[in-house]
């Protein structure tokens, strides 16, 4: 296994004797959760570059052996998603789909099928703020690797090309599992939630081979269940949006922390894909009321949900939306799970009710 590193559980022994003494009910309950997920097991880690971008992961594990199967099977999940639904590949069903008509419509997996249903249920949750259609946008757009002399599209393209943005023109029949879009030009990316499904299918077949704990990173988008080697839940950093040094692997650089408890966390910012011309940041978040990158006074945007679809789309409606709609949109869909952490221009931290003092922020430069 590429990359592959193992920690052994050091004092368990000493753990599971102080849980054999508890007392009462509650300490017993605890100690028996805690044992079965510390005994003989250790903690296994393997990265490699999947969806154009770097892949972590984490299985607690009883060997080894078990730990490289459920592995190569969570990450055999992520690349069969990035062969349908990779936008730049021909190959892929998004590619079929962007070439299909009414007369002629692409018939997709039923992952791809279900990914456009989520996808959708997004769009609809967030007023169009996520969609998906952004694709002609993205392809003016561009945004490339060289981060200065760019070129910014004319206004008359923008507007064409935004007049090609509506996620209701997505035509899905379910039973056939036949799609297309309902507007000549029209195209579209889901770059924007699909690392969150992938976190999602790759936690699925980690469970179906009986890992009981384990955490799994698709860049930004992040999915956790269980309890760590010692029994608690994952640490998960949340990514400077203004690192102090440039790096290849800039999510690197912490600004903040908090505990996972089987959930899923995505994070949105303008630090990912991004040109600056003339002193003016144009980064990769479109709104698609406009056509240009989204005007937020929002630097990061970080959801946690129940499931990585829904923190992956979300996270990017709430950049779109800003400090104030984006904590709206988080308060309404509270019932469901959601929570979340914004960081706005002047480096201050707004977190959801049910967020109050479980950051931990680790960079002076950002507060509360
Ligand atoms: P994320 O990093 O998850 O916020 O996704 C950003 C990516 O989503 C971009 O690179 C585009 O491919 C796509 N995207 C950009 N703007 C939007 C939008 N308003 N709704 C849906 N997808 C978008
Ligand atoms: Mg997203």
């Amino acid at each position: 296994m590429k990359e592959f590193s193992k920690h052994r559980t050091s004092n368990v022994q000493r753990q599971m004797s102080n849980g054999i003494k508890c007392t009462t009910v509650c300490l017993l309950l605890f100690s028996i959760i805690f044992m079965s997920c510390t005994k003989n097991e250790s903690t296994y880690k393997e990265s490699r570059v999947l969806m154009d971008t770097y892949c972590t992961i984490t299985v607690v594990a009883s060997s080894s052996d078990k730990a490289a199967e459920s592995i190569n099977a969570g990450f055999a999940e992520i690349e069969k998603l990035d062969g349908l639904l990779n936008f730049f590949s021909d190959e892929s069903e998004v590619a079929a789909i962007n070439k299909a008509s009414k007369d002629s419509p692409a018939r997709v997996s039923s992952e791809t099928l279900e990914m456009l249903e989520m996808a959708l249920n997004i769009s609809k949750a967030t007023s169009g703020a996520f969609d998906p259609t952004v694709a002609p946008l993205m392809g003016l757009w561009k945004f490339p690797k060289n981060r200065t002399d760019h070129d910014i599209p004319s206004d008359i393209s923008v507007n064409n090309a935004r007049a090609l943005v509506d996620f209701r023109k997505i035509v899905i029949n379910s039973e056939t599992f036949e799609v297309y879009l309902d507007m000549k030009g029209m195209k579209i990316d889901l770059g924007g939630i699909a690392k969150g499904y992938a976190a999602d299918k790759a936690v699925d077949a980690l469970r179906k081979n009986g890992i009981k704990a384990a955490l799994v990173a698709v860049a930004g988008d992040i999915r956790g269940y269980g309890f760590s080697k010692i029994g608690k839940s994952w640490k998960v950093g949340i990514q400077n949006p203004r690192p102090m040094y440039e790096s290849d692997k800039p999510w690197e650089e912490v600004m903040a922390t908090l505990n996972l408890e089987d959930k899923a966390i995505s994070t949105s910012g303008d630090y990912q894909r991004y040109f600056i011309k003339e002193g003016k940041r144009y980064h990769h978040i479109i709104d698609p009321e406009t056509g240009y990158p989204a005007e937020t006074d929002l630097i990061s945007a970080s959801v946690i949900a129940p499931e990585g679809y829904i923190s992956d789309g979300v996270s990017t409606a709430v950049f779109v939306l800003g400090v104030e709609n984006g904590m709206k949109l988080l308060e309404s869909m509270k019932v469901m799970g959601v929570e979340g952490v914004l960081v706005d221009r002047e480096k201050r931290v707004i977190v959801t009710e049910g967020l109050k003092g479980k950051l931990e922020i680790l960079n002076d430069s950002y507060r509360p």
